[in-house]
């Protein structure tokens, strides 16, 4: 419990309007993109580093937990204050710094919207590729710990690929600089790749230097109707198979497909049994070609109608359409098990069929979309939680979902984190000596826990 004295010193140094303990506000940012809810004791917004850099010192001398925050979009509960403690909400501190054109670089403070930033590097004829559906309110600080993923990720990676250095402040009030700011450097262990994907637990980003793209000439977006999944699924491997590298490849199965029909009503056809949303981009002539390349390939694997957007409107309503997937499906039900599952690409067909068979021996209502050109199925299970007899059946279903991912030589999590919500199965993936590294690595970065404790492992601090 924090004292009066304390909750003073952190006003002191945010000024009074940026820190907040009224319980209403607390409410606020107690809550992430999963149904879990758990209030900090206070919220402070720091206006740059010199501010962390002195909550982060209190926060030893007190002590008191801190758990970083950007949009409070994550999937995994990795911003929830599940111990109490003070949320450091980042949204203060996101001005870009820099734009460098000659160098392809990109300096941004943490609270950066992804959206914005890609934005406004399109106007300079630049691009950084990674874009989480989220990309309209999550912000860079949270995707480099999270190394957040998107649509892109199958031509151009995820986060850590574009992220070449990074500003910190350590759990012991500490600044480190780590990277570079030039193409190419490995001058000692990689410690940028380190916290990148650190979920919170190792440092608070504090500025972030991002390697850059120039802009594609151009861009076309495909949309393939499939009476049943597995035939999209089958296409999509033949589609990679024939040495083209769409820059997306999305998958929505029927039950997505009618969710988003009805939350956008844009003329998705309700009664498919797959969409694949493909996107190609590069020199223009090169798009068109692959383009009808793709179309091709498509109609030849079974699917009943290919229609590419005839302009960016049209492209960009369908990703709306994809976008629009996770909030659509809560038609469904009132609660969303949510997890975000990869396979290797040619065994998407064989976990598809086996969410299926979960599915109808646990009674679930079960829905896949996802990125299927990485193999990275987001597995969606609607329930209510007011019924505790499909929560028990809902925890066997994911238990032997990670199973079968396992099994098929997955991974648990693509993109989304383990946070909270994934902390039982780590140990099924990661075996015990992996598990010891990684604490140590915690312990000698946190000694005294004091960042976003309860996270990833069970007893990380
Ligand atoms: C509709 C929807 C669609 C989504 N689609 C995608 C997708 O396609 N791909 C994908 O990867 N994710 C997706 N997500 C998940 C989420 O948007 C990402 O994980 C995103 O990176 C979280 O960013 P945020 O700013 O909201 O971070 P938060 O949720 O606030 O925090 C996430 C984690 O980062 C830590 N953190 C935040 N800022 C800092 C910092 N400055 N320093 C240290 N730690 C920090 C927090 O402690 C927490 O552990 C989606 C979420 C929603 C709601």
């Amino acid at each position: 419990m924090l004292s009066r004295d304390t909750i003073r010193q952190l006003s002191r140094i945010v000024g009074r309007r940026h820190c907040r303990t009224d319980p209403e506000d607390l409410i606020c940012y107690g809550y992430d993109a999963t149904d879990l809810r758990y209030n900090p004791e206070a919220v402070v917004f720091p206006a740059d580093v010199q501010e962390i850099v002195a909550i982060v010192r209190l926060a030893n001398e007190i002590p008191f937990y801190l758990i970083p925050r950007g949009a409070g979009s994550g999937m995994s509960g990795g911003s929830l204050p599940v111990r109490g403690g003070v949320v450091l909400g980042l949204s203060r501190m996101n001005r870009i710094l820099s734009i460098d054109p000659e160098n392809m670089v990109a300096v941004v403070e943490p609270g950066v919207v992804t959206g914005h930033l890609q934005e406004e590097l399109a106007e300079q004829g630049l691009f950084y590729p990674p874009d989480p559906a989220s990309l309209a309110f999550c912000t860079i600080g949270g995707n480099v710990a999270e190394c957040a993923g998107g649509a892109r990720a199958l031509k151009y990676g995820v986060t850590k690929d574009y992220v070449i250095g990074l500003e910190a402040v350590l759990a012991s009030g500490e600044l480190v600089k780590t990277g570079v700011q030039t193409a190419k450097g490995v001058v000692g262990y990689d410690l940028t790749k380190l916290l990148v994907g650190s979920e919170g637990t190792l440092a608070i980003i504090t500025k972030v230097v991002l390697k850059l793209l120039p802009q594609p000439e151009s861009r076309r977006m495909l949309m393939a109707v499939f009476n049943r999944l597995n035939e999209a699924v089958e296409a999509v491997t033949k589609i990679i198979g024939a040495g083209l590298l769409p820059s997306a490849l999305e998958f929505m199965d029927q039950r997505s497909i009618q969710c988003v029909e009805d939350y956008l009503q844009i003329g998705l056809p309700r009664d498919a049994g797959a969409l694949l949303l493909i996107e190609v981009d590069g020199v223009r002539e090169g798009v068109v070609r692959h383009a009808e390349e793709i179309r091709t390939l498509c109609l030849g694997q079974g699917a009943r109608q290919v229609e590419v957007a005839a302009n960016e409107e049209e492209a960009e309503t369908l990703w709306q359409a994809r976008r629009a997937v996770s909030p659509a499906l809560f038609k469904l039900n009132p609660h969303k098990v949510s997890e975000d599952i990869a396979v290797p690409r040619s065994r998407i067909p064989d976990i598809v069929a086996k969410l299926e068979e979960i599915g109808q021996r646990f009674r679930l209502i079960i829905l896949c979309f996802g990125h299927a050109g990485d193999g990275n199925v987001h597995v969606n299970i609607m329930i209510d939680r007011n019924d505790a007899d499909e929560v028990a059946r809902t925890e066997q279903a994911v238990n032997e979902i990670f199973q079968a991912t396992l099994a098929l030589g997955g991974t648990l999590s693509g993109e989304h984190g383990i946070g909270i919500t994934k902390i039982p199965y780590l140990g099924m993936e990661i075996d015990k000596l992996g598990l010891e590294a990684m604490r140590r690595i915690k312990k000698a970065f946190d000694p005294r826990g004091i960042l976003n404790p309860g996270k990833i492992f069970l007893d990380s601090d």
